[in-house]
């Protein structure tokens, strides 16, 4: 019997948990999943083993999943206590350490905005992703680590602004669109920082991030600076990742640097959890259902197959997008009834698709090495 990952995931997501209203998928309680000859194995990982939901989880999960899967799957549940301290400092090398940005503090998934090269619409779409996930209600954070061209906060309306700091010392981010930002923009001056190496890269990071009162966060969205060189691998080095997102335009030369960055990521043990295609295909306004696909067809999605990397959709070209970038209230709160707006939300749906699934099958990433040259 073949069983899809989605749908067991589908399936256990009607189970809530009592006290947080939210279910046990977005909780991220469900580890070791399994799936392989008709037979589900998974752990609920739970805070109280004693609690009355602890006592009935079990069942409730083999009632969803032979009612919603199969009747003929079998089920194999443990309940364990919380197993992963999360949030603990972590070790860096050279005795240093640094707070985690994932766990106690309430970072849930870090997801790295990537792409080979610039002018792809790295940042667009790291913009409109993090308002689509704040649109169907996930609390959403996003990160400018773009040192030399820091293009968010001109893109979230908010440039000129500046973060304070709180009693506890503590940089508060900005808050605009229902999303909390942070831009590195706001702390490194883009005309040195084209001479930076790793280490520098590194410090600056860590000072960036070390230290912010993010409050509890599911979704923090980072958009990386354009390429895969030192500066990209040290970032994706210092900051624990959940998983990246790759983002290239369908024509060739787009996808040789795209290739490139899931090496970059390979290298680190990060995985791709999605490629996005930009630019995939023009409308003409007054034909919205004629497609001209200027740059080449589905050239993404086809490097997605052969990468082994989940597709999570694509976007096209629309003078809106621009013009709702350059305006400072990206396309998806300007535009909610836009092709692009809604192109945006099916990425976001799949990128929750693909992150819970990484979270009920792998460990998290948490592991910090930094390589000093
Ligand atoms: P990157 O972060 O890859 O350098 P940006 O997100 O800054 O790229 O995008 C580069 C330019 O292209 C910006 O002016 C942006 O508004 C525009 N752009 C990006 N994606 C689209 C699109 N799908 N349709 C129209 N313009 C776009």
């Amino acid at each position: 019997m073949a069983v899809a990952r989605e749908d067991v995931l589908d399936a256990l997501r009607q189970i809530k948990h009592p006290e947080e209203s939210q279910d046990i998928i977005r909780l991220d309680m469900v580890k070791d999943l399994t799936i392989e000859d008709g037979r589900a194995s998974f752990t609920v990982v739970v805070k109280d083993p004693d609690s009355a939901f602890a006592n009935q989880v079990e069942e409730a999960c083999q009632r969803v999943l032979h009612e919603e899967v199969s009747r003929g799957l079998s089920v194999d549940v443990e309940v364990d206590s919380e197993m992963i301290p999360l949030g603990d400092d972590v070790m860096m090398g050279e005795g240093e350490t640094m707070q985690q940005t994932s766990g106690e503090d309430g970072v849930q998934n870090t997801i790295a905005v990537a792409s080979g090269k610039g002018g792809v619409g790295k940042s667009t779409v790291a913009v409109n992703l993090a308002m689509s996930l704040s649109e169907q209600g996930y609390e959403v954070a996003l990160v400018d680590t773009d040192i030399y061209g820091p293009s968010i906060p001109k893109m979230m309306g908010m440039e000129g602004e500046k973060p304070r700091v709180n009693d506890e010392r503590k940089m508060v981010p900005l808050e605009k669109h229902g999303i909390k930002t942070l831009s590195m923009g706001f702390m490194v001056d883009p005309d040195q920082a084209v001479v930076w190496r790793g280490p520098m890269v590194t410090k600056a990071v860590r000072q960036f991030l070390g230290d912010v009162d993010w409050g509890d966060i599911e979704y923090m969205i980072l958009d990386l600076p354009p390429g895969t060189g030192d500066v990209q691998l040290t970032i994706v080095q210092t900051i624990p990742l959940t998983g990246a997102v790759i983002v290239s335009t369908p024509q060739d030369l787009a996808l040789a640097d795209a290739r490139k960055g899931k090496a970059m990521f390979d290298n680190v043990n990060v995985p791709v959890v999605g490629m996005v295609e930009n630019m995939a295909y023009f409308s003409p306004p007054d034909q919205p259902d004629r497609k001209y696909y200027l740059f080449g067809r589905e050239g993404a999605h086809e490097l997605a197959r052969e990468l082994d990397v989940p597709f999570l959709g694509e976007v096209p070209i629309q003078q809106e997008i621009r013009k709702s970038s350059d305006q400072g209230t990206p396309i998806v709160r300007s535009a909610p009834d836009s092709a692009s707006t809604q192109a945006f939300a099916g990425i976001a749906d799949q990128l929750t698709e693909q992150v819970a699934l990484r979270n009920a099958e792998d460990d998290p990433t948490q592991k910090i090495e930094i390589l000093y040259e």
